[in-house]
């Protein structure tokens, strides 16, 4: 077999893991179909191109999960990090970049790399030999679309996100809230309590309509259609059809009983289900929603329970072509029917250039790894490269995965310290803090796996 890699695909996540594989020794070719093939959102030739907002989100490494990715990057010489620190914008806590000199640092210094060379042109089928990584993006091209829906079944290949809002667990009243299954259906008691239900009353309920109704909503991107929308309406769509149709959808109240007061009848509950193994995380069943984020968390801390929910991620729909990466991965993001082809970046259902561009990360030093004959370890879950990767590659459910950002509800608790708002400092510096040792030591472990 061949030592070349091939990364089709040279957005965040492809121009990242062209790096670190040639770092690795490696040499390697960028396949990207810009400028001959335009998507809707890329405006230019070329790599490493941000399609929107110019910001890669808060530099925070101790209190915030994104943070923390930057500086895991930055401790793995990510070129993706390396370019946005040198065309900061002064932007606060968050870090801005200058969004064209920052693609042409990222294409330059590419280009300059011994071991990298690039081939502009479309890849349209997954290959059935040699080392691959396939990082095309949510715009991946309809013929490469086709090729990957053909491998997994159309079924594990989605072209739209419908992104409910996913609360902190820890952050949920459950003097108002209870797990209760619809009808108690379910064999063990684990399903019988797999929802979690929040009521209301008439006016709450009411009150709750005419909040969605007046909520600033946003548009559509050019090129995006509502065409997908059925099956998957956003809530402020189905209230716009009728003030009664969500008591009929989502949040009928038939089949539960609230033990906090057993003998009112709600007239709407919201139910949440649980969406990580850990339990941390519970996304609001059937409430995909274009609304603001400001406007969204505003009106959703109007159910009553969710007064003081964190939000790990906030609702969408968006054009977005992803896996569902639980069930076609394995912990090195290699397709397990074909070993040859890895994913990686938005495309395996993470999101957001800096989760992208860490997953490129990843890829690359894995497949690179595997050239060498000296495999790279997954990363360990309790780092957020690790958390994002092992929540993709199984710890998500697979049934309702959608696009996830990093947060802490990823990580593996860390023992013996105070839940809640009041110990939110506390447990975030111990999360970053034991994520740094255990990133660093990886590094660490794999720099020696390769020597
Ligand atoms: C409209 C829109 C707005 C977004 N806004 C934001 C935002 O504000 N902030 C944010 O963090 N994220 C945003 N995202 C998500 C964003 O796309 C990702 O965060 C990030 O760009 C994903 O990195 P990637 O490397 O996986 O994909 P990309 O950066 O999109 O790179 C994929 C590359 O693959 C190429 N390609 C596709 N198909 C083929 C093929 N068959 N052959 C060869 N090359 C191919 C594409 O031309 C592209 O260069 C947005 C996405 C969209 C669609």
């Amino acid at each position: 077999m061949s030592d070349i890699l091939h990364i089709v695909g040279g957005g965040m996540a492809g121009s990242e893991a062209a790096w670190q594989a040639a770092h690795m020794g490696i040499d390697v070719v960028i396949h990207e179909m810009r400028p001959k093939v335009e998507t809707f959102a890329h405006k230019t030739g070329n790599l490493g191109e941000m399609v929107c907002s110019n910001s890669f989100r808060s530099d925070d490494s101790e209190q915030n999960a994104v943070g923390l990715l930057h500086w895991e990057m930055r401790a793995a010489n990510g070129l993706i990090m390396s370019c946005a620190d040198q065309n900061r914008l002064p932007a606060g806590g968050a870090l801005a970049v200058d969004r064209d000199p920052f693609a042409e640092t990222v294409t330059a210094r590419l280009m300059a790399h011994p071991r990298i060379s690039v081939s502009y042109e479309e890849i349209s089928t997954l290959p059935d030999d040699g080392n691959w990584i396939f990082a095309t993006g949510p715009l991946t091209s309809a013929g490469l679309g086709t090729a990957i829906a053909a491998e997994t079944g159309a079924e594990a290949l989605a072209f739209f996100d419908a992104i409910a809002p996913i609360v902190y667990f820890d952050s949920i009243d459950m003097s108002r809230a209870w797990m209760q299954s619809r009808y108690d259906k379910g064999e063990t008691e684990a399903e019988r309590t797999a929802y979690l239900n929040c009521p209301m009353d008439r006016d709450q309920y009411e009150a709750f309509i005419d909040a969605l109704l007046a909520a600033d909503k946003t548009e559509f991107h050019e090129g995006e259609t509502a065409t997908y929308f059925d099956g998957c309406l956003p809530i402020e769509v189905m209230a716009e059809r009728g003030r009664e149709t969500l008591r009929h959808g989502p949040m009928k109240p038939v089949g539960l009983t609230n033990p906090h007061q057993p003998d009112v009848k709600a007239h709407a509950v919201v139910q949440l289900r649980r969406d990580n193994a850990l339990g941390t995380l519970y996304n609001i069943v059937g409430f995909q929603t274009k609304m603001k984020y400001g406007a969204q968390t505003e009106v959703l801390r109007m159910i009553p329970g969710l007064e003081n929910a964190s939000f790990a991620r906030l609702g969408g729909i968006h054009r977005n072509t992803f896996l569902n990466s639980p069930t076609l991965l394995d912990g090195q993001m290699r397709l397990k029917s074909r070993p040859n082809v890895r994913f990686a970046g938005q495309i395996t259902g993470v999101e957001g250039y800096v989760e992208s561009a860490a997953m490129g990360l990843l890829a690359g030093r894995m497949a690179a790894g595997e050239i060498l004959g000296h495999p790279v370890a997954t990363p360990p879950g309790t780092t957020a490269s690790g958390a994002l990767i092992t929540h993709i590659s199984g710890g998500a459910e697979a049934k309702t995965f959608q696009p996830m950002n990093v947060n802490f509800g990823l990580f593996p608790p860390v023992q013996g310290l105070k839940g809640g708002r009041r110990g939110r400092k506390d447990r975030y510096q111990a999360y970053t803090d034991r994520a740094k040792a255990d990133w660093l030591g990886w590094l660490e472990q794999t720099a020696l796996d390769v020597a």
